[in-house]
């Protein structure tokens, strides 16, 4: 038996075969005309068949080109909730790194571009996507676009502030710091993955219902015990509670603008340290990844404490540490917030 096998990678529709369905996923292997696999068969016995499922199997294992891209912590996170073992997922940007400061690597816009899928919010927080995504040798990067007109707040909306991204883009990107939206992103993961990988649909409708059961349940504490606050005002470093305060009835004021790398202007800090006195505002939201110190000033000036609420943008290392994930951290959130906002 001679067997050929030149394997390209960027193939998502043979990746996935398994062996229940093994000579239905060969014969559509070799008439689809979308795949990337070149395969030059001298003579194929059963045994021949057999043997490059094995090869296709365990390439799935290894990752290349069956990996899930997402752009960073809380997009891999979903998906790899709803991917389960079925595919590898890896997030571009490191957990521990502040996603609005990211930039692509060479050698990571290397393993992104050869994904068999891109999911990401489709906002300013990924600058670096849109040439990855166009720029690939032979076809665009196959991408799930997570926020669109339809489903995205604009800067500002909602809020004081009325920034914008250096791209031009106006999307608010931080939709999963409201369990709602997270409910509606886990459906279009899973609905993208079944597209993508056919033969996996029942596991990711599965695994998807098993995260959107968690979620509706967070979505339900939310709405629950939040109702009563006595205060429905958040004051924050940068500006990602704005799909949080939208979909529970808050009101955002944030220090900097949309991405924490903002400087506020004099005017911006005068105001907020007004508006925190004129409220009789307790306290003052910080977050993880960065510099606490201007809340703390204002804090300080106003008689207010500070308080983190997480942007669930990355994770720490007392994060992983502590085994905290995505799901702990927005129940986390909760909590800080009943008590901040003095809520029965
Ligand atoms: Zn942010």
């Amino acid at each position: 038996m001679r067997l050929f096998l030149e394997v390209y990678p960027k193939t998502p529709k043979v990746l996935s075969c398994h062996y229940a369905n093994c000579l239905h996923n060969f014969l559509c292997m070799l008439e689809s005309v979308h795949m990337k696999f070149k395969i030059s068969i001298a003579l194929i016995t059963v045994a021949g068949v057999l043997a490059l499922l094995f090869a296709l199997s365990t390439l799935k294992k290894n990752g290349g080109a069956t990996e899930v891209a997402a752009s960073f912590y809380p997009i891999a996170f979903l998906a790899e909730r709803v991917a389960g073992d079925s595919v590898t997922v890896f997030s571009v940007t490191p957990f521990d790194t502040e996603p609005h400061d990211y930039e692509l690597t060479p050698s990571m816009a290397l393993r992104l571009s050869n994904a068999a899928l891109f999911i990401h919010t489709g906002a300013h927080l990924e600058p670096w996507a849109n040439t990855v995504i166009t720029t690939r040798n032979t076809q665009e990067l196959p991408s799930l676009t997570l926020l669109t007109e339809e489903n995205a707040l604009l800067h500002g909306e909602d809020t004081e502030t009325d920034t914008r991204g250096d791209d031009g883009s106006e999307f608010d990107p931080h939709f999963w710091l409201s369990p709602l939206r997270a409910i509606a992103a886990a459906d279009q993961i899973a609905f993208t993955l079944a597209h993508v990988y056919p033969e996996d649909e029942a596991v990711f409708t599965a695994n998807a219902h098993a995260l959107t059961t968690t979620l509706k349940k967070l979505d339900a504490a939310y709405r629950t015990e939040l109702a009563s606050c006595t205060s429905r005002i958040l004051v924050t470093d940068h500006d990602a509670f704005g799909y949080l305060a939208a979909d529970y009835g808050l009101t955002v004021h944030a220090i900097r603008g949309i991405s924490p790398d903002e400087e506020p202007s004099i005017a911006t800090l005068a105001a907020i340290t007004e508006l925190v006195r004129t409220n009789n505002i307790k306290t003052i939201f910080t977050e993880e990844l960065v510099s606490p110190t201007i809340a703390q000033t204002i804090a300080r000036e106003t008689g207010a404490h500070v308080a983190l609420l997480s942007t669930i943008e990355g994770l720490t290392e007392d994060d992983i540490k502590n085994g905290n994930d995505y799901i702990s951290k927005l129940r986390g959130n909760l909590t800080t917030l009943k008590k901040s906002l003095a809520c029965n």
